[in-house]
């Protein structure tokens, strides 16, 4: 807890003494963040920082590899991701969403190596849900066998499916109601991004042609 509260009083000291203002009125009034972020839990990859987003720009609801659950599943991850989506887009209105992927993301790691080797992601007692959560990346893997096939290098094979997991998730994205309503009469954007931790690269998903160009 010492290294929490040491950078804590730096933070209290430091960012929240030159933004108190904008903290009180936050705080007081209410948020009204422009864009939501799903983003990977991973530590290295902060939306706030990659955007130089102050507090209350971004929502963003991060976890392992970005994923949107397919909209309709009884699954209670579905409830939570759609929770965080609803909220967003009919109580904050917001005027995009971002599904931004990242490199050398350990749950596309892994969920490649499953693939590969066509055993399960993980039995182990300590993650027993980790497998459960990236068995849909293992299916983008599968479906794309002969690309990863063809990719050179962990680092190749890596991106490739960690592109697929932001079309994934837009395209998971589109079919909850609220998503698509908002799309069609044009007061909400859908767009996606890949974030590459050790270059700083960014490569963004353009509409016209489904590819991601480097910002
Ligand atoms: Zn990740």
């Amino acid at each position: 807890m010492e290294e929490l509260l040491s950078g804590y009083k730096d933070f209290r000291g430091g960012r929240y003494a030159e933004d108190a203002a904008l903290y009180r009125r936050l705080g007081e009034r209410g948020q009204k963040p422009h864009t939501l972020v799903v983003a990977c839990c991973d530590s290295r990859v902060d939306p706030a920082t990659i955007f130089s987003a102050g507090p209350g720009q971004m929502f963003v609801l991060r976890n392992v590899a970005n994923l949107v659950p397919p909209w309709g599943s009884e699954d209670s991850a579905e409830i939570s991701t759609a929770a965080a989506v609803e909220f967003a887009v009919g109580t904050l209105k917001v005027k995009r969403i971002l599904v931004l992927g990242h490199g050398d993301c350990g749950g596309v790691k892994a969920a490649i190596a499953a693939a590969q080797s066509g055993a399960p992601v993980s039995s182990g007692d300590d993650n027993p849900h980790v497998g459960r959560w990236i068995a849909p990346v293992t299916d983008l893997c599968r479906a794309k066998a002969p690309a990863l096939a063809a990719a050179e290098g962990d680092q190749d094979r890596g991106r490739l499916i960690e592109l697929e997991t932001v079309r994934y998730s837009m395209s998971n994205l589109m079919t909850m109601p609220i998503v698509s309503k908002h799309v069609a009469d044009g007061s909400l954007a859908l767009v996606g991004a890949h974030f590459e931790i050790a270059s700083g690269r960014l490569l963004v998903w353009d509409r016209a042609s489904g590819e991601f160009r480097l910002a």
